[in-house]
């Protein structure tokens, strides 16, 4: 069996399309089904790796080292799909692919061009995707009408042709604005958006209509009506207090049923009962005065997309231990000497997140030293491990104007430098250290008492790396190296055992953190800072 879910978005972008998609796959899950997905993206980039967060949001990296979309974040956080770079594909990669064969002659004699060879080539990439699934979601980026997805549209209209109607259905997830001043849902934008796309040779088979409110029957018979839409496929999709509703949602609206109709599945009731016990546990952590404040210095705080991971990570290690999680986002570049007993008054945990150049390294090393000092609960992600490192060789091992390489070329103690292998890289694109590397726990530190066991696998996404050079006397001076990449003797997680709880990684755990299982280093993060809440709330008291 080999069924395929298309899935476009109409109107505007934002729509939570990457939700609705891995939702979708956690209710086929749970009824039994192996799926996979693919994310196509419009966009020239070979893959988003290479893009500034504000462009992009975050960089999601997968099992086998592939930069990709945030979607693909969703799609293995809500089900047990393991992703890989076939999971992906952008206009730039498959046209770079094109244009390699294109220069190897595979094309002799023929006029390369959109239709067929740019569609045959994502038809393969969508092929290829679905290889070891019985039904695959397949996502289109971008939103119906601009130039960019046409290709991808046309092809994925030829697959429904030649995959025939019980083997592919069209999604089509648009947006209904509820106008406050008329009180009243306007559907004329889907109409539209459903006309454009019926201009291409798609016709939806259902719509997922995104609004602030539910949509009421009337509504739902008059989209039905001007897209030529079964009533019964036209779902409501209103914005939700968590996107882990969102499954208990979609199966509200029968979108199970829908599915299992049209693709001739045999209907099997899906088990939601996990997803109920969470969205509950959620509630009631909302209503609950147990809460914890956790300040997260970053770059980008603007752009929540920026740290995707980490904030549902966050979410994960709440749900856990039953506590709210109050993020703080605050902006490296803000924070100075003078501020930073304010800025940090009423924290209770400090996160440094992974980034890239210099603006704002030097906020972080400050957030680094103030945690240290004050022995508030530090958790350092990849940057946030190399500025802790930097931070204890200064002021701990007094090597004054100790820096990574990265920020400072000069620095007298390049105690975060490039390897050898690093030195050589021209392209800047997928040359990092990418993916996942196994990482050997040392018995009887923090770490090995929070994982419980003695090898992990973690994906990595950085190119400078803790120094070796610098180990023996980081160590000496009280900095433990927790976890080791062996085979390379690179450090991979750091900690200081006189502190509550300090701890860096090389690696990205945000990663590997799902709502149903918790990443232990989240987990444990939130876990001592609320508990360092409690201490200072008795010493205060
Ligand atoms: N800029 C650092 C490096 O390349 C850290 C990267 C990161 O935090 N993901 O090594």
């Amino acid at each position: 069996m080999k069924k395929f879910i298309f899935i476009t978005g109409g109107v505007l972008s934002s729509l939570g399309k990457g939700v609705a998609s891995a939702g979708i796959g956690a209710i086929l899950e749970s009824m039994g089904y192996k799926i996979t997905f693919l994310k196509l993206d419009p966009y020239l980039n070979i893959d988003p790796g290479t893009m500034n967060p504000y462009q992009h949001g975050e960089v999601y990296v997968t099992e086998d080292g592939a930069e990709t979309d945030l979607d693909l974040g969703h799609y293995e956080r809500f089900t047990n799909v393991i992703l890989t770079k076939y999971n992906n594909a952008t206009s730039g990669r498959l046209y770079f692919n094109i244009l390699q064969k294109e220069r190897r002659g595979a094309y002799l004699g023929a006029t390369v061009q959109i239709i067929p060879h740019f569609t045959n080539e994502i038809k393969r990439a969508i092929e290829r995707a679905s290889k070891d699934a019985e039904i695959t979601i397949v996502e289109i980026g971008g939103t119906v009408g601009d130039i960019e997805s046409l290709p991808f549209l046309e092809a994925i209209r030829q697959m429904g042709l030649e995959l025939g109607r019980e083997n592919s259905i069209f999604i089509h997830l648009t947006y209904v604005p509820y106008i406050k001043v008329a009180g009243e849902l306007k559907t004329k934008p889907s109409q539209h958006s459903v006309k454009e796309l019926r201009a291409i040779g798609i016709q939806p088979d259902v719509l997922i209509c995104r609004s602030e409110k539910p949509i009421p029957k009337p509504i739902k018979r008059k989209l039905a009506l001007f897209t030529n839409v079964h009533e019964d496929s036209v779902l409501s999709a209103p914005d939700l207090e968590t996107i882990y509703e969102i499954p208990l949602h979609l199966k509200k609206e029968k979108i199970d049923e829908v599915l299992a109709k049209h693709l001739n599945l045999d209907y099997k009731e899906p088990d939601l009962s996990k997803w109920k016990k969470i969205v509950n546990t959620l509630h009631s952590i909302e209503k609950s005065n147990k809460e914890v404040n956790i300040a997260i210095i970053g770059k980008y705080v603007e752009l929540k997309d920026a740290y995707k991971s980490i904030d549902e990570a966050l979410i994960h290690a709440s749900i856990a231990n039953k506590v709210k999680v109050n993020l703080h986002w605050i902006r490296s570049d803000d924070l100075t000497d003078e501020n930073i007993s304010e800025v940090f008054k009423n924290i209770n945990g400090i996160l440094v997140p992974g980034g890239f150049g210099e603006r704002g390294v030097e906020g972080k090393i400050k957030a680094a030293q103030y945690a240290r000092e004050n022995n508030i609960p530090y958790f350092g992600i990849c940057l946030g491990m190399q500025v802790a490192v930097i931070e204890f060789a200064r002021n701990v091992a007094g090597l004054e104007g100790a820096n990574s390489t990265e920020f400072d070329p000069q620095t007298p103690y390049p105690v975060i430098d490039l390897m050898p292998e690093q030195k050589e890289v021209e392209d800047k694109g997928g040359t990092m250290r990418l993916g996942a590397y196994k990482c050997t726990l040392k018995e009887g530190t923090k770490a090995y008492e929070i994982y419980g066991r003695k090898e992990i696998y973690e994906r990595h996404r950085h190119r400078y790396e803790f120094n070796p050079q610098f180990r023996p006397l980081l160590e000496e001076k009280g900095l433990v190296v927790s976890g080791e990449y062996v085979a390379k003797k690179l450090p991979e997680i750091i900690e200081i055992p006189t502190h509550k709880w300090f701890i860096g990684c090389q690696f990205h755990p945000e990663f590997k953190s799902k709502p149903f299982s918790p990443h232990p280093l989240f987990e444990s993060f939130v876990n001592a800072s609320y508990l360092n809440k409690l201490d200072k709330l008795s010493i205060d008291t």
